[in-house]
């Protein structure tokens, strides 16, 4: 594995696999992997025959006083697990590459970026207009055949997919399920943050997605019911929701039954870690849609 730090260097290295009509994947991440970063990194490797993999902890998409100087960072670390999956190239760009004097361009992606993490407790900052615009220079830098993203951000993967489609990218975009501990709890580079006390605590975002699902597997399709019974799990844990919704998987819009494709999502501050989780309820009559319960009993 090669790490590259320039976009031309980065292309230079591109244009001969290009040329030779190789598939060129790529999984951009903001690094500190863990199985979430490599199960995305296994899933590019099989798809594709040159796989690169972007560590960049993006300025424009941490609001004023979140954790950007304090995120997790450990480039060799990194580097070393990256290597290990197979993985062509690790591009890790500077802040003066990807952003060079004089940058003042937003992607936007509108109607889905209001609501949950566009919107709950961000205060006016646009998250989604740094993470859309990072996203489309890295698809323009790499020009990969596919893309690959988690699940565990639905409302990212939707707005990368909404913009590819709108301003023509000729990528594949591919959402992979969210990896998660045995006891339930999703994997995210800000678990690190958690003391012992309060990674108990943040296991109730997982126990309240599964009692929505449990709530769903028995009948219950009203909104109102299956939030509630999600809701008591955050309440028994003394977790506060920044948000807990049910919307569209497809576009995020407000829903208030479940049906084949419906989106429960939260997300909480637990001690200095904010998390999010979510996953796809499925009703009865759709029980092959497909879905990510999140494993690890209600408690
Ligand atoms: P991040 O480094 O947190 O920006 O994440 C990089 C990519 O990994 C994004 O597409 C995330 O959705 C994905 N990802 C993060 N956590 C998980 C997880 N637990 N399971 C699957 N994918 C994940």
């Amino acid at each position: 594995m090669r790490t590259v730090r320039t976009v031309a260097e980065l292309r230079r290295r591109l244009a001969p696999e290009r040329r030779g009509g190789q598939r060129i994947g790529l999984v951009p991440t903001m690094g500190h992997f863990h199985e979430g970063h490599l199960s995305l990194m296994r899933r590019a490797r099989e798809d594709t025959d040159v796989v690169v993999v972007s560590l960049f902890v993006n300025p424009t998409q941490f609001r004023d006083g979140e954790d950007l100087a304090s995120y997790p960072r450990d480039e060799r670390r990194d580097a070393s697990l990256a290597d290990r999956e197979g993985v062509d190239l690790l591009f890790v760009p500077s802040a003066e590459q990807v952003y060079p004097a004089g940058f003042d361009t937003v992607v936007r992606v509108g109607g889905l970026t209001d609501v949950l993490c566009g919107d709950a407790g961000r205060r006016g900052h646009r998250h989604f207009d740094g993470v859309a615009t990072v996203v489309t220079k890295l698809l323009n830098i790499v020009g990969p055949d596919v893309a690959y993203f988690g699940q565990k951000d639905a409302q990212q993967a939707l707005v990368i997919r909404r913009l590819a489609r709108d301003l023509d990218i000729p990528v594949g975009v591919e959402v992979c399920p969210t990896v998660r501990d045995p006891d339930g709890l999703a994997l995210s580079s800000r678990n690190s943050y958690l003391t012992g006390g309060e990674r108990e605590r943040a296991l109730a975002l997982s126990r309240a997605l599964r009692a929505a699902d449990e709530a769903v597997e028995k009948g219950e399709l009203d909104a109102r019911p299956v939030l509630a019974a999600a809701r008591a799990e955050l309440d028994r844990a003394g977790v506060e929701p920044e948000y807990l919704e049910l919307r569209s998987a497809e576009d995020l819009s407000p829903v208030e039954r479940v049906n084949g494709s419906t989106l429960l999502a939260v997300a909480a501050h637990v001690g200095r870690a904010r998390l999010i989780d979510n996953t796809v309820l499925v009703s009865h009559a759709g029980a092959t849609a497909p879905t990510d319960h999140p494993r690890g009993g209600p408690g």
